[in-house]
C-alpha cells in the first residue's frame, strides 16, 4: 500500500505537508527530506488553522503509548504490546477504521467521511472517539497535523522508525452510520494517565460470566471512578455524586449481598439512582451497554476474546440474510423475506446483550417484544411478536426456555425479575450461526412450511402444534405451552377430503364454491387457520401449478393457481 493510495482514499490527494511541524513543503519535497526530517500533513482541507478548514475529510485519533516516568519512550517490545491491545480494541469496535498507520509509539487511526458534515457534529464524534479509545487528547483539532504515511520517525536519530500503512480500506462513513451507533451521544471521557500501566497488567477472559463477575465484583468501583472519572473523594460511604451537580455528598459505593459493587445516589434530582460498574459507565459516558463493557475492559486492560468472535458471527449472519440467501436458499428467502427487518434488529439487540449459555455453544440474549417493535418504528408489538415466532419456526432464531439447564442461574434470576417488574412479553433467544449446514436445514424446512401452506396470518400455537406436533409448538410459543389445541373444524375437513376424493386436487376457490352451493358458512379466517392442520391430517401438500400439472388435473382456469394435492401423487411426478 502506498502513500498515494492512502491519500486518494482519504479524498485529499495533495494535502498541505509540513516538515518539523512548521515549514510548509510540497509532496515533491518528501523523498529528499524523508529520513532526516519529521514529516506531517493536514488530512482535512482548507488551511493550517482550525478556522481555515473548509472540508472535513476524516476523523483521526492518535493512539500513543506515552512515555515512562523518566520521560523516555517505552522500548519497542512494550510498545508492540500496546499496539496489539489497541488493534484488538479497534477490531471489536463496530465502526471499522478506514486506515491505520503504525508509528514508533502507537497507531494513528482514520475513519474517512463520505459526505459533508457540520463542524459541530465532527467535533462531537471526534471527541467521542478520542474518549472511547483513550487516545491522545491533544489530537482533536480539525486542522491537526498527522504523520505522513510511508515516512520515517526520526526523533531518535540513531533509531529511526518507518511509519507504514498497516491497513487501508476504501471505506467512508456517512452520518447515518455514526448516528446508528449512537456515537454522538458518547460524551467526553477524561484521558487516563495511568493507561499504560493498566494495559501492561492485562488479563484475558474466555467466558463472559467470568468477565462480568470480575468487573462487577472484583474491580474496586470506588477506585475505578477515581482513576477514570475524576472522582476525588476519599470517603467511600459519602461523597459528592459525579452523575449530577452535587453540593452535598449524596453518593456512596458499597457491596451488595451477592458481592457486587454498587454506586448509589440519594439525591432526588439525580438521574442515576443505583447500579453496578457497567451501569455507572453507561450512564456517565452515555454508552450502549456493549461499548460500556468494552470501555471498562480497555481502561483496565481486560480482554474478552469470544465476545468479538460471537459479534462477528452475528455480523456475518446479517450479511448472509441481506446478500446471500436470496440466491443460494430461495425457499428460505421466500418464507422469511418479509421479516428480515425484524431479524436484523434482533441481531443488533443480540450484539448488545450477549451472555453465554452453560453449554458454551450458544449465546443468549433477552429482549422485549415492545422494545423491538419500537426499534422497528411500530406502535403495535403484536406484529413483531408474530414475526419472531414465525422466524423461530423457520429456524433463524431459537426461543430459549428460561427454565432449561443451559441458562446460567444468575441470568435466569435476572430475566425472571425483569418479567415480574415490567416486561411481560420478554423472551430469551439464541441465534445460530447461519452456516451452510444450518441454511441447508432451513431450506429443507422452508420447503415443508411452504408445502403445508403455513403463513404468518393467523399463525398461532394450534397451527404449529397441528402441523408439526406440540413439542415444536411449545418451543415457538413458550407462553402458550400446554395450550389445548383447538379442535379440528370437521366441516372443512370433510369438504376437503370429499373434494380430493372426487377431483384429486382442491383450490381455495373450489372449496369456497362448494361451501356456497351447500349453503355452508364460509370463513376465510377458519380456512387459513385450519388448512395447515387439514393438510397434515390428509397428507396433502400445497403447490403452484405449471402447464403440465394443469393438463394432468384438467385445470382450465387462466394463470397457474395454487392447488392442494396428495403428497404421494406429487412425489410420483
Ligand atoms: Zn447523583
Amino acid at each position: 500500500m502506498k502513500r498515494t493510495d492512502f491519500l486518494n482514499a482519504l479524498g485529499n490527494a495533495s494535502p498541505i505537508c509540513l516538515s518539523n511541524h512548521n515549514k510548509i513543503i510540497t509532496l515533491n519535497d518528501i523523498e529528499s527530506l524523508n529520513g532526516t526530517h519529521e514529516l506531517h500533513y493536514i488530512p482535512n482541507l482548507g488551511g493550517t488553522k482550525a478556522d481555515e478548514i473548509t472540508q472535513l475529510k476524516t476523523f483521526f485519533i492518535d493512539l500513543d503509548s506515552g512515555k515512562d516516568k523518566n520521560g523516555d519512550y517505552f522500548p519497542l517490545s512494550k510498545v508492540s504490546e500496546y499496539k496489539e491491545q489497541k488493534q484488538k480494541q479497534l477490531e471489536a469496535f463496530p465502526i471499522y477504521p478506514s486506515a491505520v498507520i503504525e508509528t514508533r509509539n502507537g497507531l494513528q487511526v482514520y475513519w474517512f467521511i463520505g459526505e459533508p458534515i457540520s463542524r459541530d457534529s465532527w467535533q462531537r464524534i471526534e471527541n467521542a472517539l478520542i474518549a472511547y479509545f483513550n487516545a491522545d487528547i491533544k489530537v482533536k483539532s480539525p486542522a491537526n497535523q498527522m504523520r505522513l504515511p510511508d515516512t520515517f520517525w526520526v526523533k531518535d536519530k540513531n533509531n529511526p522508525f518507518y511509519c507504514k500503512i498497516i491497513s487501508l480500506h476504501k471505506r467512508s462513513y456517512f452520518k447515518k452510520d455514526l448516528d446508528f451507533l449512537d456515537i454522538e451521544k458518547i460524551s467526553s471521557i477524561k484521558l487516563n494517565p495511568e493507561k499504560f500501566k493498566k494495559i501492561l497488567t492485562s488479563k484475558t477472559f474466555y467466558n463472559y460470566q467470568d468477565l462480568f463477575d470480575h468487573i462487577t465484583k472484583e474491580v474496586d468501583l470506588f477506585q475505578y471512578l477515581r482513576d477514570f472519572y475524576d472522582l476525588e473523594a476519599q470517603n467511600i460511604n459519602s461523597f459528592k455524586c459525579i452523575a449530577h451537580n452535587d453540593n452535598n455528598p449524596s453518593a456512596s459505593v458499597f457491596k451488595s449481598k451477592d458481592g457486587i459493587w454498587l454506586y448509589s445516589c440519594r439525591a432526588t434530582s439525580c438521574d442515576f439512582k443505583i447500579g453496578n460498574i457497567i451501569q455507572v459507565v453507561q450512564h456517565l459516558s452515555k454508552l450502549p451497554r456493549h461499548l460500556a463493557i468494552q470501555k471498562i475492559c480497555s481502561d483496565l486492560g481486560l480482554e474478552f476474546t469470544e465476545d468479538a468472535e460471537q459479534k462477528r458471527i452475528l455480523e456475518d449472519n446479517l450479511k448472509v440474510i441481506k446478500d446471500d440467501i436470496k440466491y443460494s436458499h430461495p425457499k428460505l428467502y421466500s418464507v422469511i423475506y418479509r421479516y428480515i427487518p425484524t431479524l436484523t434488529v434482533l441481531h443488533y439487540l443480540a450484539m448488545d446483550n450477549l451472555v453465554y449459555a452453560n453449554n458454551e455453544d450458544e449465546f443468549l440474549f433477552t429482549g422485549s417484544t415492545r422494545y423491538l417493535a419500537r426499534m422497528l418504528g411500530r406502535h403495535d408489538k403484536k406484529r413483531t411478536g408474530e414475526d419472531l415466532s414465525f422466524l423461530s419456526l423457520a429456524k433463524m432464531l431459537k426461543k430459549v426456555d428460561i427454565e432449561s439447564d443451559t441458562v446460567p442461574g444468575r441470568y435466569r434470576d435476572m430475566v425472571m425479575r425483569l418479567k415480574r417488574e415490567n416486561e411481560r412479553y420478554i423472551n430469551t433467544y439464541s441465534i445460530p450461526a447461519y452456516t451452510l449446514e444450518h441454511l441447508r436445514k432451513c431450506e429443507d424446512f422452508a420447503n415443508v412450511i411452504i408445502e403445508k401452506g403455513i403463513r404468518k396470518i393467523e399463525f398461532c400455537y394450534a397451527t404449529v402444534a397441528n402441523a408439526f406436533g406440540s413439542e415444536l409448538a411449545d418451543e415457538i410459543f413458550p407462553q402458550a405451552k400446554n395450550t389445548v389445541c383447538k379442535d379440528l373444524d370437521m366441516n372443512l375437513y370433510n369438504v376437503v377430503e370429499n373434494l380430493i376424493a372426487q377431483k384429486s386436487y382442491v383450490t381455495e376457490k373450489i372449496i369456497r364454491e362448494y361451501y356456497k352451493e351447500h349453503h355452508l358458512l364460509w370463513s376465510k379466517k377458519t380456512y387459513i387457520r385450519q388448512m395447515p392442520i387439514i393438510i397434515t391430517k390428509l397428507g396433502l401438500i400445497k403447490i403452484r401449478t405449471n402447464k403440465k400439472l394443469k393438463e394432468q388435473y384438467g385445470i382450465i382456469s387462466s394463470g397457474y393457481p395454487i392447488i392442494f394435492i396428495k403428497k404421494e401423487t406429487a412425489l410420483a411426478n
